[in-house]
């Protein structure tokens, strides 16, 4: 099948890997972020907060039109600002909604408009988190863009259902994995972060996912039969 991808936050971390997997399989991929170390064709750098970013997402389902597949995979995220509430400035709580939560919404939308009434296989997969379903102390921002973004996928999955052509949403957790958001995380203070202790213990004990495993299982869900049957997921719960 001739499948089109577009991963955001595709430079490094779980959607550098998600996108090398699916280059692998064969399939056509549009990698967005704001870097591009390794210099890779296949990447446009962008902010995904930047206006310009929906227009690149109209620009490649217009290149690829006629495309058997279309996948969204909403990955590009920050987790700071981290700090309990009165310790957090406020302009970077507004840059963690634009990027976690406002930036996968807009192009949601407009991959939305764009394939509503085409017929294809069309699918959103946006990378949610376990701290959106569960609190931690020192993440009431980056919990609560996490919270926004699985309920965003449940509405547009009820409305999708609705629809004679229909899109497939899930908003997935994908567990905890050795990227440099853990390292961001592990270089905060046990002040702004209390349970920095555990994600010290991750590290040390070797618990973490790697990329690679992490991309697999995200890869498996989106191409199986599941895809499209739950609004939310957890990669942790699958066999
Ligand atoms: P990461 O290693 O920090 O990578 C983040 C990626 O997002 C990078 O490619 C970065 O590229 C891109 N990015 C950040 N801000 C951007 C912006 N404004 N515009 C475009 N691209 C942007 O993080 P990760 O661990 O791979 O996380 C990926 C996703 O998984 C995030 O949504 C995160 O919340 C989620 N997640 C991670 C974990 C974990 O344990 N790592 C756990 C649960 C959920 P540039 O800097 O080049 O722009």
């Amino acid at each position: 099948m001739k499948e089109v991808y577009i991963v955001t936050g595709a430079s490094r971390g779980i959607g550098h890997a998600v996108a090398t997997q699916l280059e692998q399989q064969g399939h056509t991929v549009v990698r967005m972020a704001r870097s591009n170390p390794n210099e890779l064709d296949n990447l446009i750098e962008c902010d995904v907060t930047s206006e310009r970013a929906a227009e690149l997402l109209k620009d490649v389902l217009k290149t690829y039109e006629g495309s058997e597949a279309y996948t969204l995979i909403n990955n590009a995220g920050i987790v700071e600002p981290i700090g309990v509430m009165g310790l957090v400035e406020n302009d970077v709580i507004a840059r963690a909604i634009e990027v976690n939560v406002t930036a996968p919404i807009q192009l949601a939308n407009t991959f939305i408009q764009q394939l509503q009434n085409v017929k294809a296989t069309k699918r959103i997969m946006n990378i949610s988190s376990g701290a959106g379903r569960k609190t931690y102390d020192g993440w009431g921002v980056y919990g609560t863009t996490k919270a926004a973004i699985d309920h965003f996928s449940r509405i547009v999955f009820d409305e999708q259902k609705k629809m004679t052509q229909p899109i497939d949403i899930v908003a997935i957790a994908p567990g905890i994995i050795d990227t440099d958001m853990q390292t961001v995380i592990r270089s905060s203070s046990a002040e702004s972060f209390p349970p920095l202790q555990r994600f010290l213990d991750y590290k040390e004990e070797g618990t973490l996912a790697t990329p690679e495993e992490t991309a697999e299982r995200l890869i498996a869900y989106v191409q199986s039969d599941r895809m499209g049957t739950e609004p939310t997921a957890d990669v942790r719960d699958l066999s």
